[in-house]
């Protein structure tokens, strides 16, 4: 009973430990809005501040609800047909030697949409779940899951369940940074000139405005990084090493062009860009959810449609994956 009990004590632990980076910014941003709405606008009497406080609310309301999808979108699951039947499990069982065990594997893969390999060139196969790993997907150790990448900011795996939430959250927590910053500009100087009258506001004024612009550079830099990501079709994983295909690692492997590339993340439907829901996915986000193998949920016609496009792909012999997925050669 005792290592089982140490295990779930240290289960806990690290389960506190995880949420510690999101509680620190709910903290800040708690803190932010006390400091800005108590303290720099309410009791002034000039209509430029109702306009900030208007301003502020709408911005304000973006970010959290875009911080909050992010942190709460479960990441999605490979579908079935990527899990090794009972029969297979045992025939890759009994193997001992490697080359059986990736023969059994490409049988497996050969009717699953899956372009990618391992740098070796074997099938990319998870132990732990017994599965044939999804292209772009990896086991998340802090999850348990599937995704792209685990993000401590968010205490949750980035990938193409949350991308585009992820996306408008480091969009809105920049505007919402430069636009403290630039309304606080004009206090902050007279703080410097004794022009603020000698209370305790006039200390929340000073670390607004510090910790706003402090975030707005290091948010401007991720969301930058992110944006050239989202233009080039590449993971954070993928943009450290190519990914791995048939013919070998190609960096470019999964780009469509700059408009195809973007609307996988942020969907086909421009009015549901800026806000954190699903748009409707056309042809091309929904053969990347097949070929993602990613389960999407309960949705009849996703999962109607999800069906189809499975067959064709399985149909065409992959033919329609290659060329969306503009992979190459193989
Ligand atoms: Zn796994
Ligand atoms: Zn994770």
């Amino acid at each position: 009973m005792a290592p089982s009990g140490s295990r779930s004590i240290k289960r806990s632990c690290q389960t506190v430990l995880y949420w510690i980076p999101v509680i620190f910014i709910t903290l800040i941003v708690a803190w932010s809005y006390y400091a800005y709405v108590v303290q720099l606008c309410i009791g002034k009497d000039n209509s430029t501040v109702v306009v900030y406080l208007l301003a502020y609310h709408v911005v304000f309301i973006l970010f959290t609800w875009t911080y909050w999808q992010t942190i709460f979108t479960k990441p999605m699951n490979p579908l079935k047909e990527f899990h090794l039947s009972y029969s297979d499990k045992e025939l890759l069982e009994r193997e001992d030697r490697g080359e059986s065990q990736q023969e059994i594997l490409r049988r497996i893969a050969k009717d699953l949409p899956i372009y990618t390999r391992t740098m070796s060139g074997a099938i990319r196969f998870c132990d732990r779940c017994q599965l044939v790993k999804p292209d772009r997907c990896h086991h998340c150790s802090v999850c348990d899951k599937y995704d792209s990448a685990h993000g401590p900011m968010v205490n949750n795996c980035v990938g193409f369940s949350n991308y585009k939430f992820f996306m408008l959250f480091l969009a809105y927590s920049l505007l919402y940074c430069i636009f403290i910053t630039a309304t606080d500009l004009q206090y902050f100087i007279k703080f410097w000139t004794n022009g603020l009258p000698d209370t305790q506001a006039k200390f929340h004024i000073m670390f607004l405005f510090f910790a706003a612009s402090m975030f707005s550079v290091s948010l401007a830099s991720l969301f930058v990084y992110h944006c050239w990501l989202v233009c080039k079709n590449r993971s954070t994983l993928e943009a450290v090493r190519a990914p791995a295909f048939r013919h070998g690692a190609d960096k470019n492997g999964f780009s469509l062009g700059l408009s195809k590339n973007f609307r996988q993340v942020f969907g086909d439907e421009m009015r549901y860009w800026p806000f954190p829901v699903y748009s409707r996915y056309i042809l091309i986000p929904l053969f990347y959810q097949i070929s993602s193998g990613l389960y999407f949920g309960a949705d009849s016609d996703r999962e109607e449609g999800r069906r189809k496009n499975l067959n064709s792909v399985v149909n065409y012999g992959g033919n329609e994956g290659t060329m969306f997925l503009s992979v190459r050669g193989g």
